[in-house]
C-alpha cells in the first residue's frame, strides 16, 4: 500500500510497475471563471479522441517531451462555435486537451481511493 497527497502520472505509472496498491487523496484543480472543465470534454478510448460539449472530436496531434499526447479541435468548427469563449482564447480557434500516456495508471489510483481497502487512509 503507498499513500500520497500528490498525484502525477509518473508516481502512479511507478506504482503499477511494482505492482503496489496506491492511494492518492482527490484534489479539484480550478477551472479558469468562465471556461468549460476539462471533465466536460469525453475521452473515447477505442477512437483516441476527445468529444467536446459540441460533439466535435478533438484528434490526436503529437506528444511532448514530457509524455502528454496533446489533442486538437478543428478550428473551421470552433470559429463559429457558440462555446468558443468558454473552451478556449487560442488565437487561430483550436482547443488542445492533453492526456499523459500513464493516464490510465493515474486513473486506476483513483479508482483505489474509491474502493473499500482505499477509503480509509482518506479522510
Ligand atoms: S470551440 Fe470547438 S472544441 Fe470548443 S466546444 Fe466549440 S466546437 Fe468544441
Amino acid at each position: 500500500m503507498f499513500w500520497s497527497q500528490f498525484t502525477s502520472p509518473p508516481i502512479c505509472h511507478g506504482l503499477a510497475q511494482r505492482n503496489i496498491f496506491g492511494v492518492i487523496a482527490h484534489r479539484r484543480y480550478q477551472t479558469r471563471k468562465g471556461f468549460l472543465a476539462k471533465w466536460k470534454y469525453k475521452y473515447e478510448g477505442e477512437c483516441d479522441v476527445y468529444v467536446c460539449p459540441q460533439g466535435e472530436e478533438l484528434r490526436y496531434g503529437t506528444t511532448d517531451r514530457d509524455g502528454y499526447r496533446h489533442y486538437k479541435s478543428d478550428p473551421q468548427q470552433c470559429e463559429t462555435c457558440p462555446l468558443l469563449t468558454q473552451c478556449t482564447q487560442n488565437q487561430n480557434h483550436q482547443k488542445t486537451i492533453t492526456r499523459h500516456v500513464w493516464e490510465e495508471d493515474k486513473k486506476q489510483v483513483r479508482l483505489n481511493r474509491l474502493s473499500n481497502e482505499g477509503s480509509g487512509f482518506i479522510a
